[in-house]
């Protein structure tokens, strides 16, 4: 099946691609469900895991659609500041929060005032370094309809604009300063973007020197006569369930064509050199059904 999305104009892919994804927005943190089995939630949490987070760490997300990955990176990022088990909704109110402040109110007797100052001080520095340390997230997207979905979730669980902000914007031209940012994820996102070069050198103008790309995305099966039962799989059976969970077949058919128009892990391994990234490995998980790619900026 081929919808020739690689045949049209720029322009006119990108608004196809736009429609895909207005159309799949409200049932689409489902339909990765159903589709992948819920696999899509281990291959994240694997990225999140190489990507180790830390609190302060500035991280972009783009591609984020509705948030899937981001809200993974910030409860990362809260349970290596305030211990492990932290998750975006029952952390939120962590934020801002000054564990351990000193108890100087009771201090008696010569030279209480200066171990109150000097409380006071510490307290000072560490609600310093906290704001410092605070989870800074941004995720973008070309598409509205996505990133609304992912805000609402946002809003839902507590988390405000101070720790992720949601930004409108093409991973071909990035809305936002050179060296701006730490680290750089994007998950089941490239696929979809018509200049991926381009997009690879937006990630490395981004990124501070030192700072690293991650890249989840569909990839080649690495095991012989698995890949003929994957395509059975996904163009007769993902197709299926679009139509019947989302009414909509076709943007689903869509999905699984650019799966396949998609270079494979060593050609996109190259495509990292080539846009400047250095130390660039991947690794396959589920034998190749996805891939994560790595590089640094040097
Ligand atoms: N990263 C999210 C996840 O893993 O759940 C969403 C992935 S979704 C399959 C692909 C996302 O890529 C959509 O939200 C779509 O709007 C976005 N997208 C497509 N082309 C883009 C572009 N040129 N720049 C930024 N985002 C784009």
């Amino acid at each position: 099946i081929d919808f020739g999305f690689h045949h049209v104009p720029r322009d006119e892919k990108q608004t196809l691609v736009g429609q895909v994804f207005s159309s799949v927005a409200p049932s689409y943190d489902v339909m990765n469900d159903l589709m992948s089995g819920g696999m899509h939630r281990l291959w994240k949490d694997r990225l999140v895991e190489k990507l180790r987070p830390r609190p302060g760490q500035r991280h972009l997300d783009v591609a984020g659609g509705t948030g899937d990955v981001a809200f993974r990176v910030l409860a990362a990022m809260r349970a290596a500041q305030y211990g492990g088990g932290s998750s975006f909704a029952s952390s939120s109110g962590g934020v801002g929060a000054t564990p351990g402040a000193p108890a100087a109110a009771g201090a008696a007797g010569e030279g209480a005032g200066a171990a109150a100052a000097a409380a006071g001080a510490a307290q000072q520095e560490e609600q310093g370094q906290q704001q410092q340390d605070l989870p800074s997230i941004t995720v973008c997207d070309i598409n509205a309809a996505m990133l609304a979905e992912g805000r609402k979730k946002a809003e839902a669980g507590g988390i405000g604009p101070e720790s992720m902000q949601w930004v409108e914007g093409n991973a071909e031209a990035l809305p936002f300063p050179s060296a701006s940012f730490d680290s750089y994820t994007i998950a089941f996102g490239i696929r979809n973007v018509t200049d991926r070069p381009a997009a690879l050198r937006e990630a490395h103008r981004v990124l501070r020197p030192g700072g690293r790309l991650l890249c989840l995305e569909f990839s080649k099966v690495v095991v012989p006569g698995m890949q003929q039962l994957y395509d059975l799989y996904s163009f007769n059976i993902i197709p299926q369930i679009g139509r019947v969970v989302a009414n909509d077949a076709a943007s689903y058919q869509y999905l699984v064509e650019s799966i396949r128009m998609f270079p494979d892990q060593e050609a996109w391994a190259a495509m990292f050199e080539e846009a400047g990234f250095r130390g660039v490995d991947y690794e396959n998980l589920t034998l190749g059904v996805v891939a994560i790619h790595s590089g640094f900026k040097m």
